[in-house]
């Protein structure tokens, strides 16, 4: 008899999203905008600032997804066509694509083996190398891939000589921080993800954290055609339609009640897995550099050394597969995407050597005691035959 699907990573209801939404419906506020985009918006900054500040210098703007908020966030950076943007190579291609929408350029770069994000030492050969031949790069998406920070005191200080602003793509790393601070509060803008498989979602979704409220009010005024204070509709300015909508940011209100009991599931499954690959050679489970760092754990990533293990990550994904569980190889980098391959690329092969040797493995907050049995029956049974 076959068993149910293990998925990598699937929606976790806490149990009060329906009352948000049925509150939207009772007020018929269906609408974009409404208590739930105000409210969602509010608890999203007290959590980022640890609940401490009421004054918040953190202001957060609701969106129809992360990929819009990195639009936004380019656009409100300044960023126009012919222009060059610096973006983490190992990552997925949402962040990439926005740079693409304004007919700029991504300057792609390599990963360093710590926390699989951006490196700062080929970042700064890169600013160097566009400088030399005439153009400053205009913006750097970093992104804490997997929900592991990024090395954010290297990264800034690199970005800080250069007086480049940085992005900080947090679309999986809500619930992260580095020494004692949230992610998503680290860049000049950062962003969210609320889609179906991260650590909460919304259906689909996406916020804009901003470190000035004029930064917040010029999202929005974006997100909402750009219209201008004028009774009739007047638009000195493109804009775009990118805002939450009232029924998915009451869902989101129910997830932020869970979020973090859901980061400690997931922790929950990253340290079954250390467990469990504790007796394997040859099998690393990516973990926290050192206590600086807090992960989410958003996934758990393996990475298969074939000499030792004498197996490759792929037979043993389709072995997973086989028994009706769900792994997937990592990011495939951008710089070897066909759609970016003419792209400048910086870098020293770390990031391929990730992709071929590194697998997610299922770490939803919802799996149970059963599951996390099947999961190690099989990779006993792969590893150990
Ligand atoms: C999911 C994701 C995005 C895009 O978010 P959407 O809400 O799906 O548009 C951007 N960057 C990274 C790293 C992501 O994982």
């Amino acid at each position: 008899m076959e068993q149910g699907k293990i998925w990598l990573s699937s929606p976790h209801m806490g149990g009060t999203e329906q009352k948000f939404v049925n509150e939207a419906f009772e007020a018929n506020w269906i609408a974009p905008l409404g208590p739930n985009v105000t409210g969602f918006e509010l608890d999203i900054e007290s959590y980022l600032t640890n609940g401490k500040d009421e004054e918040s210098s953190i202001h957060v703007a609701a969106l129809s997804s992360g990929t819009a908020a990195l639009h936004l966030a380019l656009i409100l950076l300044g960023v126009e066509q012919g222009d060059e943007v610096i973006c983490q190579s190992m990552t997925f291609a949402a962040s990439a694509n926005p740079i693409m929408y304004l007919g700029a350029t991504p300057v792609f770069i390599d990963s360093e083996r710590d926390t699989l994000n951006l490196c700062p030492v080929q970042l700064e050969n890169a600013i160097v190398d566009r400088m030399a031949n005439g153009k400053k790069p205009k913006a750097i998406i970093a992104v804490h891939l997997y929900g592991m920070p990024y090395k954010i005191d290297e990264v800034k200080q690199v970005a800080d000589k250069f007086e480049i602003p940085i992005i900080e793509d947090s679309a999986e790393a809500l619930g992260s921080s580095y020494k004692g601070k949230k992610c998503g509060t680290f860049g000049e803008i950062g962003i969210l993800s609320f889609n179906g498989n991260k650590i909460i979602t919304t259906s689909g979704g996406g916020a804009l954290i901003a470190n000035k409220k004029s930064i917040k009010q010029k999202a929005i005024f974006l997100a909402t055609q750009a219209r201008d204070d004028a009774p009739h509709y007047q638009h000195t300015e493109i804009g775009y339609n990118y805002r939450l909508s009232n029924i998915s940011a009451g869902i989101g209100r129910g997830q932020m009640q869970v979020l973090d009991e859901h980061v400690g599931l997931r922790r929950k499954m990253n340290e079954f897995y250390q467990d469990t690959f504790s007796t394997i050679d040859g099998v690393t489970v990516f973990s926290e550099p050192n206590s600086d760092y807090f992960c989410n754990n958003w996934l758990t990533i393996i990475s298969v050394n074939e000499k030792i293990t004498g197996k490759n990550r792929e037979d043993f994904r389709l072995f997973m597969e086989g028994l009706n569980i769900e792994c997937r190889p990592l990011w495939k980098p951008m710089h070897l995407q066909p759609v970016f391959e003419k792209m400048p690329y910086y870098g020293n092969g770390i990031a391929e050597e990730l992709f071929e040797t590194g697998l997610c493995l299922p770490s939803g907050s919802n799996l149970t005691e059963e599951d996390r049995k099947r999961l190690e029956l099989g990779i006993n049974e792969f590893f150990k035959a």
